[in-house]
């Protein structure tokens, strides 16, 4: 099917949640074709999934011998890749004595995370979670209203109770919010959605402190700055603080759908039997796709190569800031989680780049995020920092030609 082709079919048949422009149809790697044969850079990886590439041949082989031998067969009987995921996972969150549960999703995970937070604090009149504004934790009712913006919840009404807001970045605000109930403060290490937005240093060290004074918890959303993303296995490990359990999705399974909980000792047992469930939850064929992720991680020591490859593109696009510093005001990110602030909206840019060959990703209005897989090479950054500076210079040619102070109006350039 052509890509018109397949736009209008899905304009009759799928609700109209999504507003996709191309139809993508095969991978490799960094790069993705088109319905039409066009070969894109790939800088989104499915919102930071496929960080280890599209159909890398190791989760090929894993996934392709899992199926041939057991899909799956619900969590009434063992199956032998749960609790061998679990101990990597467990291993690598540093957490002593930590357990996990497999679910589907990020918001699913999410979901189980809030419920865990919920029966700690059954027996203490604890129920609260506090969350960040600007924060994203799904589209679930409970992780919607866990949410931070209001725009993700606007018709949804009525929320559910039990949860309360502060500030990104702001110790005092967090402190202002605890009361008797508040059972959990839910922050993510890097806010993905919010627009890049990195922890300052102090604040998860200080949210550990607070939350241990206050004897509440500490609860980390993963989903997206987690499985080597950031350049550590979990975003929290650049601020040498440990919560008291974290949520994972995205990049765990590379594209298959697995999310997970990995609790310390403190909640590692709060769950019994019948608390939580799922049917299709940590299925030997999910497992053994994210198995497989975290040998290829390990195996081609992805953790050092996403630190250094985000720290050249961090070097190529802070060139090409300076260089449009009248409308670009910055980089900010972690690893391979990067952001490229605009004082002008990012989708002109992200449009522009997809018309090169180039995928990026637009997010909250100004900031243009950049998600290459963590095996990205330093010829694929050369490649993506010459479209992106193309783009720019194009940018703002028509920018000038719009008005002679196009970039800062008001602002007294
Ligand atoms: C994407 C995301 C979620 C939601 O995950 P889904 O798999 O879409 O439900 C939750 N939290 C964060 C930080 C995310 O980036």
């Amino acid at each position: 099917m052509t890509t018109a082709e397949i736009a209008e079919m899905q304009k009759d048949y799928l609700m109209p949640t999504y507003a996709p422009g191309l139809a993508l149809v095969e991978g490799s790697g960094t790069s993705v074709w088109d319905a039409d044969g066009n070969e894109y850079l790939d800088f989104v990886s499915g919102i930071a999934v496929t960080n280890i590439g599209h159909c890398h041949p190791a989760m090929v082989r894993a996934v392709q011998d899992q199926v041939e031998t057991l899909v799956h067969v619900s969590n009434l009987y063992y199956n032998e890749k749960q609790p061998q995921l679990a101990k990597a996972l467990a291993e690598h969150s540093g957490l002593p004595g930590a357990k996990c549960f497999f679910c589907n999703s990020g918001a699913e995970a999410n979901e189980g995370l809030i419920k865990l937070a919920r029966l700690w604090g059954s027996d203490k009149g604890k129920y609260e979670i506090i969350t960040m504004r600007q924060s994203f934790h799904g589209r679930t009712l409970a992780t919607l209203t866990a949410t931070g913006q209001e725009k993700v919840q606007k018709g949804f009404g009525p929320l559910p109770e039990g949860f309360a807001y502060a500030n990104f970045n702001d110790l005092q605000s967090v402190e202002d919010a605890i009361a008797t109930q508040t059972a959990a403060v839910l922050v993510e290490a890097l806010q993905g959605e919010g627009g890049v937005v990195p922890a300052d240093p102090e604040f998860l060290p200080g949210l550990r402190k607070l939350c241990d004074e206050k004897g509440i918890l500490l609860l980390c959303d993963e989903v997206q700055c987690g499985m080597g993303r950031t350049g550590k296995w979990f975003g929290f490990q650049n601020y040498d603080v440990q919560p008291d359990a974290f949520s994972l999705a995205k990049g765990l399974g590379n594209g298959f759908p697995i999310g997970a909980i990995v609790a310390g000792e403190k909640l590692a047992d709060t769950f019994h039997v019948g608390h939580h469930a799922t049917t299709f939850g940590g299925t030997p064929l999910a497992c053994s796709a994210a198995l497989s992720v975290i040998g290829v991680v390990e195996e081609e020591e992805l953790l050092a190569n996403t630190m250094m490859m985000g720290a050249y593109l961090v070097e190529g696009l802070c060139e090409i800031s300076v260089k449009h510093k009248k409308w670009v005001s910055g980089v900010r990110g972690l690893g391979l989680l990067l952001g490229m602030v605009l004082d002008v909206p990012a989708l002109p840019l992200q449009k522009k780049l997809q018309k090169k060959g180039m995928l990026a990703l637009a997010t909250a209005g100004n900031v243009l995020r950049l998600l290459p897989p963590l095996n990205v090479s330093q010829e694929e950054i050369d490649q993506a920092l010459n479209l992106i500076g193309e783009a720019c210079e194009e940018l703002h040619e028509e920018m000038a030609a719009l008005s002679p102070n196009p970039c800062r109006c008001g602002m007294g350039e």
